[in-house]
């Protein structure tokens, strides 16, 4: 018969949102496990993009050396429209220290996390074991898990566990959402698009680039070791993308030549926006992705699991110590908002893009947009500042 063991905290999922998660509890003295089912980390380098407000939560934690190290500090970005450079929009007028966005892919994101929550505890994640159903008891959650072979499991192939509280970050396909029976309400939109990673031969350096061309966008972020990514705007899904085509694009849109340019990466994606009915059931908490998923586009979806991570870890210290139930609901409500408000501004990112007709109506709202105190503002709501100082 399988062992039972009891963790107060258990999160299933160890992506980003988990794994900060667990180390924003450890912090506040919450013994807590994260369960993940793939073995070894991901070598997807999907995300890039991580915003100061975030940084700031590192910092708290003793964590941002590692990210400044590896990863490129983004201090301004040039706007174009088809070929002609309009202007920039620079980030030092946000509050210090963090003024720019730091730009690391999402596996080394997940390294550093994961390498610091096993300098706290070197049993804190474990890797291999899947999630495979729960039952709510009266006071806590029965969870069974399968173990693949390799990882440490106690008690042969399925584990059992008890908790206090259970959090899915497991990501936009949750099973714990889904074995809550929360509704996950929201649709996909028609945008897609295509990226890759390639050795960066522009003059940009440092800087990020958007190009708004009459037949969709096209932007470029610096990556470290000499490369930059790029994201282009299709008609349509391109299901397995070659970086010839992707080549073709950025020449036609934006007159650069990536020929000679060495690739490491391409791949498509498709937009959703997608939003949890409740963050919050009983005893049963979402975060990240598994709670809401935004568009890409604008690079928000990983910063917010990380302000969830960090709301939830304090919702759950008063939780365990007064066991009520309202400072996880408070934790669902402001966090549904924040989502809600990002989701909005990811939207209005995406829209921004979208191929156009009248390129006079273009160039004025981009002129207003860099030239002008707007400019300010725009560097705010892309740099994801102050979320959740209002309600949605
Ligand atoms: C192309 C692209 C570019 C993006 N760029 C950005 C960006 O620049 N900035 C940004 O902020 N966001 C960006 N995002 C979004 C970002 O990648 C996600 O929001 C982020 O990965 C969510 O993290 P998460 O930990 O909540 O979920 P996930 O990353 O999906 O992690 C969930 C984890 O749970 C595990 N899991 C699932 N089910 C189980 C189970 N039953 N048992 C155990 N483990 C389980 C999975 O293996 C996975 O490791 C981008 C997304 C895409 C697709």
């Amino acid at each position: 018969m399988a062992k039972t063991n009891h963790i107060p905290v258990l999160i299933v999922g160890g992506g980003p949102t988990g794994l900060f998660l667990a180390l924003s509890l450890s912090n506040l003295g919450i013994d807590c496990r994260v369960i993940e089912k793939n073995e070894a980390p991901t070598q997807h380098s999907r995300s890039i993009g991580i915003h100061p407000p975030s940084l700031e939560l590192f910092d708290r934690l003793g964590l941002v050396k590692p990210f400044l190290q590896e990863g490129i500090l983004i201090r301004k970005g040039h706007a174009y429209l088809n070929q002609s450079w309009i202007g920039m929009v620079g980030f030092d007028s946000l509050p210090a220290p963090h003024q720019y966005v730091l730009s690391l892919p999402q596996s080394q994101t997940e390294t550093i996390l994961e390498a610091a929550c096993q300098e706290v505890d070197s049993s804190m994640v474990r890797r291999g074991v899947t999630l495979t159903s729960y039952e709510t008891t009266q006071d806590g959650v029965r969870v069974h898990m399968q173990a693949a072979h390799g990882a440490k499991s106690t008690d042969g192939d399925v584990e059992e566990a008890t908790c206090d509280i259970l959090v899915g970050c497991d990501g936009k396909r949750s099973v714990v959402r889904e074995l809550a029976g929360i509704a996950f309400n929201g649709s996909h939109y028609p945008d897609t698009y295509m990226m890759g990673d390639f050795e960066d031969t522009t003059p940009f350096g440092e800087d990020a680039m958007i190009t708004l061309h009459q037949d969709g966008l096209v932007e470029c972020f610096p990556l470290a070791k000499g490369r930059r990514r790029w994201v282009v705007k299709t008609a349509q899904y391109v299901d397995a993308p070659t970086e010839q085509e992707l080549k073709e694009i950025v020449a036609h849109r934006t007159g650069f030549d990536l020929r000679q340019a060495q690739c490491t990466m391409t791949s498509s994606f498709g937009v959703q926006h997608y939003i949890a009915e409740t963050f919050a059931k009983g005893r049963v908490v979402l975060a990240g992705d598994a709670a809401h998923v935004v568009s890409p586009i604008g690079g928000q979806g990983m910063n917010l699991g990380w302000l969830d991570g960090e709301a939830l870890a304090k919702a759950l210290h008063a939780f365990l110590s007064t066991q009520n139930e309202r400072h996880l609901q408070d934790y669902s409500k402001r966090q549904r908002s924040i989502a809600r408000q990002a989701g909005k501004r990811a939207e209005w990112n995406m829209r921004l893009g979208r191929s156009f007709k009248n390129r006079w109506v273009k160039r004025w709202m981009l002129y207003l947009f860099v030239r002008t105190p707007i400019q300010r503002v725009l560097a705010q709501l892309f740099t994801m500042q102050k979320l959740g100082a209002w309600r949605v």
